[in-house]
């Protein structure tokens, strides 16, 4: 492929013209939200300082963290924070539980292999929750568990898993926990008054919709204090951000001055939309009117409804000989949407996701899209194989009790 002197930008679509991206992050914005980037800012200055502080302040507010917790955004994706956060809370001596249903919770392993530190973990393969019994049977087992780390929503298949009452489970037994709500927080109400997390991690480009460039951990004060010198590296160091920041009131190393502004302004607008329980009943009203409308076309999701997150759905990719993956997203491309691959290791699937600023009418609109993409391919039947319906039975037989 020769590119060399060639803009690889020159072909592209004015700004409010490229596609809706229905993805898990980097999302759809706002155009007042791109615009916040327009400024350069120093990030020593005063004015920078106080735009740090309010999103200190509103994300400890989101949660109702009062004087007990405090917030520490740090620089990098989503992960860097789940590393910071790791690696900074759990000591080298402790132990963690990891609850994995997907690519997250695996990663939270793999972390943790780079980082030396001891962990078991209870993995449900790609589609089923970790339950609470599951959960207090090991904890009962194993004393020497000090943490037990959960994904919120677990964006590989889109479930949300049963926060409130593995909570319960964890906090009853006297152990800490850790929350990546990384791609749930802002959207599902996350506060402490219910679920007493040690620390909860989650970033500036999901439920809140800002753009990429740094993740933050709302955390318990006395377990900032107490991470003092366990991370085994200083840009990750949380404390140390958090020390230092507490101090001068600035980042400890460059911060990404204009996803910070943007990231207030979308903090602004979160606020304007009636804070969580407004972004949730825009997100949930997404979901509906995609899988309904899914299901009209005659694709079926992954999860059984009851497991459904407001975050992202999975679908099966179809059985019709017709289908292919590349070709399907390129067509749905073409009318204007951008949809996300499925990371599931058994069946093959896709995502669409729900959240970024995207209302009922770009959700008709990613239906008509891939209604036209169907018709593109000459595809007849948008049904999955027998054998994924089938897994999808074992799913819903599950407990009915579940709350978040
Ligand atoms: C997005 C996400 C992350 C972080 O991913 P990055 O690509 O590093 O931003 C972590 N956990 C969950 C559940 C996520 O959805």
């Amino acid at each position: 492929m020769k590119t060399e002197n060639i803009n690889p930008l020159s072909n592209m679509k004015p700004v409010g013209e490229e596609p809706f991206l229905l993805t898990p992050g980097p999302l759809t914005t706002t155009m007042r939200t791109k615009e916040a980037m327009l400024r350069d800012w120093g990030s020593w200055d005063q004015e920078f300082k106080k735009v740090t502080a309010r999103i200190r302040k509103s994300l400890i507010d989101m949660c109702d963290g009062g004087a007990d917790y405090d917030c520490v955004p740090m620089q990098g994706s989503g992960s860097f924070s789940v590393e910071a956060a790791l690696s900074s809370f759990i000591p080298r001596e402790g132990k963690a539980l990891i609850l994995m249903n997907g690519a997250y919770g695996q990663r939270a392993a793999k972390t943790m292999d780079y980082l030396g530190r001891e962990y078991v973990t209870l993995d449900k393969g790609d589609y089923l929750p970790a339950m609470p019994d599951e959960v207090a049977a090991i904890l009962d087992a194993d004393k020497d568990i000090t943490h037990v780390v959960l994904v919120h929503c677990e964006t590989s298949s889109g479930i949300l898993n049963p926060l409130k009452e593995i909570s319960d489970v964890v906090i009853s037994r006297d152990r800490k926990l850790i929350v990546d709500s990384m791609s749930a927080f802002g959207a599902i109400a996350l506060s402490v008054k219910d679920i007493p997390f040690e620390c909860m991690v989650s970033s500036a480009n999901k439920c809140i919709e800002g753009v990429p460039g740094f993740g933050f951990i709302i955390a318990r004060k006395t377990a900032l204090e107490a991470a003092k010198g366990n991370s085994h590296s200083l840009c990750l160091d949380v404390h140390d951000q958090w020390a230092a920041m507490n101090a001068t009131g600035q980042w400890r190393f460059t911060p990404p001055t204009h996803t910070v502004l943007a990231f207030l302004e979308a903090l602004l607008q979160h606020e304007e939309e009636g804070g969580v329980a407004g972004r949730f009943k825009r997100y949930d009203n997404n979901r509906q009117i995609l899988i309904s409308g899914m299901r009209k076309l005659g694709f079926e999701t992954l999860l059984a409804d009851r497991w459904i997150s407001p975050i992202i759905t999975t679908f099966f990719c179809p059985t019709d000989p017709n289908f292919e993956f590349t070709r399907f997203y390129e067509e749905i491309k073409t009318r204007g949407y951008i949809i996300y691959p499925g990371k599931l290791t058994i069946v093959a699937s896709f995502r669409i996701g729900c959240i970024g600023s995207l209302d009922a009418a770009n959700m008709h609109g990613v239906l008509a899209a891939i209604k036209g993409a169907c018709e593109a391919m000459g595809m007849t039947d948008c049904s999955p194989p027998a054998e994924a319906l089938e897994q999808r039975k074992l799913q819903s037989e599950l407990g009915n009790e579940t709350s978040y």
